[in-house]
C-alpha cells in the first residue's frame, strides 16, 4: 500500500516529538528536518517539500507552538493541516451539466496509464449516481483498446459508441454527441489514445478535439508508480490542453505516494479519484484529509 515507508518515518518523528514534554526551537527544527527528508525519499517534488516545511516552520513559530502545553502534537497537527492543503483541502467532484443537458468529458493519458480502465470504473460511478453514459472509443491506433472499452462497458452495463479505426477521432466524438442526444445519454466518455510518451501528434489531436467539441471536463489519467514523471505528464498535459483533474491510477501498487502529494501543488490541478485496483469498482473519490490521516498512520 501507498506510503508505507512515509508513515513509519514520520511515525518515528512524532514519537520522539511526543515523547519529549518541553521542546527548543532546535527540536522542532530537528524533526522537519526529518520530514523533508521523509518527503523527499517518498518522491515528492523537491520545491513542494521545501515549502512545505517552510510553512509548517512559520506557522509553529507564529503560533507559539513552543510554549503550548503539547508542542509535540502541536506540530504533528501542522504538520496534518499542511498535508490536507498540499493536496487541495477540498474534494472535487467532476462536474456535469445538469441531468437533461449532455456533459462531455474528455479523458487522456499516456498508454499504460490505465485511462480505458479508468474511463470504465468512472461509468460505473456515474451510471450509480443515476446518469446515462455513453462511452466512446476514440483510441483509432489500438484495436485492442477498443475492444477492451467495449468488454468493460459491457461488465458495467454501460452502452460503447465506437466507429471503428478508419474515423477521425474528432469526427467519432460529434458523431457519439448525436448518438447520445438521439438515445438519451446524458454523459459522453471519450476515451483517447495515448502514446508511451508526451509527443505533439497526440497533443494535436487532443488540441482537435477540444477545439470543435465542447468539452466540459478534461480529466488525465496518470500512474502513481512512475513519480514525478506522473507529476511531469500532468504539469504537460496542462500546459497543452488545459485539465480540470486528474486521476491517479495504481495507488495500491505504489509503495512511495510523490505523485499523490505533489500533483496539486505543482500543476494546481485537484487530484478527483484515485484508482485502487485492477477490478472495475477499484476506483476511490479523492479526500485529501483521509489521505493526509492516511499517510500520518
Ligand atoms: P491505458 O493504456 O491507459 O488505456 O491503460 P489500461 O486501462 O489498458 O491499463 C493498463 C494496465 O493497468 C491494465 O493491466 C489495468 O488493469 C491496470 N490498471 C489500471 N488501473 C489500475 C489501478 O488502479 N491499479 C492497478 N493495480 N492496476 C491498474
Amino acid at each position: 500500500m501507498a506510503f508505507d515507508n512515509l508513515t513509519e518515518k514520520l511515525q518515528n518523528v512524532f514519537k520522539n516529538l511526543r515523547s519529549k514534554g518541553r521542546l527548543t526551537e532546535d527540536d522542532v527544527k530537528a524533526a522537519l528536518k526529518e520530514v523533508k527528508m521523509a518527503l523527499l525519499e517518498a518522491d515528492v517534488n523537491f520545491k513542494v517539500v521545501k515549502n512545505f516545511v517552510k510553512t509548517v516552520q512559520e506557522r509553529a513559530v507564529g503560533q507559539d507552538v513552543l510554549n503550548s502545553l503539547t508542542p509535540g502534537q502541536m506540530v504533528i497537527k501542522l504538520v496534518n493541516e499542511e498535508l490536507v492543503h498540499l493536496m487541495g483541502s477540498e474534494t472535487t467532484e467532476i462536474a456535469l451539466k445538469p441531468s437533461n443537458e449532455i456533459s462531455v468529458i474528455l479523458m487522456c493519458g499516456l498508454q499504460g496509464a490505465g485511462k480505458t480502465t479508468t474511463t470504465a470504473k468512472i461509468a460505473g460511478k456515474l451510471k450509480k449516481k443515476g446518469r446515462n453514459p455513453l462511452l466512446v472509443a476514440c483510441d483509432i491506433y489500438r484495436p485492442a483498446a477498443i475492444e477492451q472499452l467495449q468488454i468493460n462497458g459491457e461488465k458495467q452495463g454501460v452502452e460503447v459508441f465506437s466507429m471503428g479505426i478508419n474515423h477521425k477521432p474528432v469526427d467519432i466524438a460529434k458523431a457519439a454527441i448525436e448518438h447520445a442526444a438521439k438515445n438519451k445519454n446524458n454523459v459522453v466518455i471519450l476515451d483517447t489514445a495515448g502514446r508511451l510518451h508526451v509527443d505533439e501528434d497526440m497533443m494535436e489531436e487532443l488540441q482537435e478535439i477540444k477545439s470543435n467539441v465542447e468539452i466540459d471536463q478534461s480529466i488525465l489519467v496518470v500512474d502513481a508508480m512512475t513519480g514525478q514523471d506522473a507529476v511531469n505528464v500532468a504539469s504537460t498535459f496542462n500546459e497543452k490542453i488545459g485539465i480540470d483533474g486528474v486521476i491517479l491510477t495504481k495507488l495500491d501498487g505504489d509503495t512511495r505516494g510523490g505523485a499523490a502529494l505533489s500533483i496539486k501543488a505543482v500543476t494546481g490541478r485537484p487530484i478527483l479519484y484515485i484508482g485502487m485496483g485492477e477490478k472495475l469498482s477499484d476506483l476511490e473519490q479523492f479526500y485529501p484529509d483521509r489521505m493526509a490521516s492516511r499517510i500520518l498512520g
